[in-house]
């Protein structure tokens, strides 16, 4: 995929421009979805077979890797619901599920896996170390990370180095990051000032570490000194891409800087970018029912997720796109996107561009559900709010004028739905505003003001009967 404005159709002023008079076109097709409600169609084709040996690979230019285009994410394990759970209290990750979902994937061609410490509350190593270790340790890549948000001693970091090796079983990491850093100060004192850098580059030197990199949420300014002025050379970087992050975050004011910029860089000091959020925290694989209806109309057989990961595959120097896969569904609808990759077409792109416009339009909360923000010291369950909320808002049954005709509807719904997925006591006027879950939230979101205009719009529905 050429990423210049010029070719690749991706800019919003520019598609809007090229659409012409076809944006007043557009404007009434947003418009005449929004009063009917666009049909909800099926999210995708029933499933057909999964090819076994057509998965699209990227090699690594430094070590000659070849690495399957699917990355599986082990962020979001299966869980045990609590009647089959030892303790009793449910949560624990289902073992069983796991490996078979692993043994998929690895039989249908991915080989890149990807964790950390804290994904799954601190469970995910383990679970996939046990999966993993059932295959030849050829078959697959392994990656992970040095969190130590919470520790950042060397004696601790070090300790979570050497247990992420003991967990998932294994004397080299294939692909190695500094977790989720955006701006210096936090890089100087989880990496810089404790030596864990120095070590990191020393266990690279060993072989330990065969490609060192970082993964990033964060202002411009920061991936700049770490592109060009940090002195490391970086095997890789991490980087949030999809659709709607591609170039149009000034408009979301939203201070993280553009994929776009962040991709372009890596393009041109050819250092490879894995992705992450490919689905925004599942946003992209249930838009909003006008961003339905343009997917739909354009390819009605293709699932929502597949237009994104297609979106995130065609870039030439995106070496795997990661998936947070709980669902066997999931897995196959993805491994079928990527055996082979379909690279987009203008028009597609052009088209994506039209849907990340109505995310605009819909004025979604930022949430990706990564649950970096948890646990609350007063029990919010804050992505479990703003997902509700967002689900709302892009299903168009949102309760917002008390003389709309589903008004009455709408608004029952919305609050039955919130007791339903989020209990009483964890609800947003729990929120007390400490500010302890600001910094922990990788999109900038100004968590305590999303939590006060949800509260404040629940006790209005409840007034307004
Ligand atoms: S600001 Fe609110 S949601 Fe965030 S940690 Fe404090 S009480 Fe919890
Ligand atoms: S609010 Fe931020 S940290 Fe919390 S789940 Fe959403 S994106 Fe993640």
């Amino acid at each position: 995929m050429n990423s210049s404005p010029q070719s690749d159709g991706l800019d919003r002023r520019q598609f809007l421009n090229k659409l012409g008079g076809g944006a007043l076109a557009f404007s009434a097709f947003l418009a005449a979805c929004k009063g009917k409600q666009a049909a909800q169609a099926p999210s995708h084709k029933p499933a057909g077979d999964v090819p076994t040996d057509r998965m699209t690979y990227r090699i690594n230019p430094k070590t000659g890797d070849k690495v399957s285009l699917l990355g599986y994410g082990a962020m979001r394990l299966p869980r045990l619901s609590k009647e089959h759970s030892p303790s009793g209290k449910g949560n624990e990750i289902d073992q069983e599920e796991t490996n078979r979902l692993i043994d998929y994937a690895i039989a249908h061609g991915v080989n890149y896996f990807d964790t950390s410490p804290r994904y799954c509350e601190g469970l995910s190593e383990a679970a996939l170390g046990i999966a993993l270790s059932r295959h030849p340790r050829d078959k697959f890549f392994v990656s992970t990370k040095l969190s130590n948000q919470t520790e950042p001693s060397q004696e601790a970091s070090l300790a979570i180095y050497r247990r992420s090796m003991e967990l998932l079983k294994v004397d080299t990491f294939d692909y190695y990051m500094i977790h989720a850093v955006g701006d210096f100060a936090t890089y100087k004192k989880r990496y810089l000032d404790n030596g864990m850098l120095d070590f990191m580059l020393k266990e690279r030197e060993a072989g330990r570490i065969r490609n060192l990199g970082w993964s990033f949420h964060g202002k411009k300014e920061f991936f700049d000194y770490m592109m060009f002025e940090s002195g490391v050379k970086w095997d890789f970087v991490l980087i949030q891409l999809n659709y709607f992050d591609w170039d149009i975050t000034q408009d979301k004011g939203r201070s993280n800087v553009d994929a776009r910029y962040q991709y372009e860089v890596l393009e041109k000091l050819k250092v490879p970018a894995l992705i992450m959020e490919p689905l925004l925290g599942g946003r992209l694989a249930s838009p909003n029912h006008v961003a339905q209806a343009l997917m739909k109309q354009t390819n009605p057989d293709a699932s929502f997720a597949s237009w994104a990961f297609r979106f995130a595959g065609s870039f030439p120097d995106v070496l795997t796109v990661l998936s947070g896969m709980s669902y066997m569904e999931h897995l196959q609808d993805n491994l079928r996107t990527y055996s082979p990759l379909v690279p987009l077409s203008d028009k597609e792109q052009q088209m994506l561009v039209g849907v990340a416009k109505t995310m605009l339009e819909f004025k979604n909360i930022n949430c990706t559900n990564c649950q970096y923000c948890m646990p609350c010291p007063y029990g919010v369950n804050i992505p479990g709010l703003f997902m509700h909320y967002n689900k709302c808002l892009n299903e168009g049954n949102f309760p917002s004028q008390a003389q709309d005709q589903n008004y009455r509807q709408a608004r029952q719904a919305f609050l039955l739905g919130m007791d339903r997925s989020v209990p009483k006591l964890r609800q947003a006027n729990h929120c007390i505003g400490c500010g302890k879950c600001v910094p922990a939230c990788p999109q900038g979101i100004a968590i305590p003001r999303e939590l006060r205009k949800i509260d404040q719009f629940v006790e209005q529905l409840k007034r307004n009967r």
